[in-house]
């Protein structure tokens, strides 16, 4: 961990050579290596010298991508239990930038639902929640009464048009964030709202501890933006930025350094079992970072239910260290989480090179 640290705040970690793949955002061909990728295909989670845009070399594949996504990703009591955590939170974060009136809203890559569901309580929006994994879609469809459509939104076609998509914690899973970008213009109107949360590239932890990060998940996450790299992405992408800002993240997916460690431990050790309403089948299971986890075992819930007190204290305790340092450390400013909101620019965007 600390040898990391060294190589990367140091800048003793080479700078690669110049190399064809150009940063998609702001076009360097410098990078630094961040840690491996366990994504199939991918080696390196690579960070922009130039713009600190952080990117796998090379891109991982996206059929790959969808399998995963549709058959297992979501198919786990702990994605119900984090979605359904962090759906308030989420709420507060993004709530004034919803707009006041009605409104038709795509909720991208939506999980369960939890979002989607208190949107349209709280601003009676007329949602469709777009969703490749098919246990978070027959439970926004079943249980919380959603429309729902199956999918990437970048195959999406529909003759439907939105005043806001939202797509929380997506943004870091893509193939390719120009295309993703893209078909979310297409389908808002003139002026629509996109907002995005997304793990932030310029996060402390990411810079000290690598692959450590809980959000570094090389499992699982293809990039992180920067703010100079959403900004970019967003102006050649046909969007005007309207604000983006590092967030301290909230508690209910916060990233983690002990209490991640420990679960990490307990899920490899005795899996992870299923209960969620809408049930599904147990054989599958993931970790927070990506496809590990073996079926339940009794031994797990009845560890787990002698040891909840203490892990709340330890839940707690970590928590309010770890946004103690977000505050000293980043002042406010390099935090886990960035918040992106744009409105859809009326003239074309510019041709991807
Ligand atoms: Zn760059």
């Amino acid at each position: 961990m600390a040898e990391r640290k060294f190589e990367v705040m140091s800048g003793a970690n080479p700078v690669l050579p110049a190399s064809k793949d150009a940063c998609v955002s702001c076009g360097c061909t410098e990078r630094v290596n961040l840690y491996r990728s366990h994504l199939p295909g991918s080696v390196e989670m690579r960070q922009c010298v130039g713009c600190g845009h952080c990117a796998v070399m090379p891109m991982v594949d996206r059929e790959r991508l969808l399998v995963y996504y549709r058959e297992t990703y979501t198919d786990s009591d702990y994605f119900y239990a984090a979605a359904q955590r962090s759906a308030g939170a989420y709420w507060c974060k993004l709530q004034k930038h919803f707009p006041t009136g009605k409104f038709r809203m795509l909720d991208v890559g939506g999980g369960c639902g939890f979002l989607s569901d208190r949107v349209r309580r709280e601003r009676g929006a007329d949602i469709l929640l777009l969703e490749i994994g098919n246990a978070a879609r027959e439970h926004a469809r079943d249980v919380l009464g959603l429309r729902v459509a199956e999918g990437f939104v970048e195959d999406f076609q529909t003759e439907e048009r939105f005043e806001v998509i939202v797509a929380v914690h997506v943004a870091e899973h893509v193939a390719d964030f120009r295309r993703f970008l893209a078909s979310c213009r297409e389908l808002l109107v003139p002026g629509g709202r996109l907002i995005l949360l997304t793990p932030d590239a310029e996060a402390w932890k990411l810079e000290w501890l690598g692959k450590d990060w809980a959000w570094a998940a090389p499992e699982q996450h293809t990039l992180f933006l920067s703010k100079k790299s959403a900004e970019h992405l967003l102006n050649s992408g046909g969007f005007e930025p309207q604000t983006i800002r590092a967030l301290v993240a909230s508690m209910g997916g916060y990233p983690w350094l002990v209490t991640h460690r420990v679960s990490k431990w307990f899920t490899q050790r005795f899996g992870r079992g299923k209960s969620r309403p809408g049930g599904g089948d147990a054989s599958k299971a993931d970790s927070q970072d990506g496809i590990g986890g073996a079926g339940r075992t009794g031994l797990f819930k009845r560890i787990l239910r002698r040891l909840r007190p203490a892990g709340r204290v330890l839940l707690w305790a970590e928590y309010a260290v770890l946004t103690t340092l977000d505050r000293i450390i980043a002042c406010g400013r390099k935090s886990d989480e960035l918040l992106i909101v744009a409105a859809r620019r009326e003239n074309a965007p510019e041709a991807a090179d």
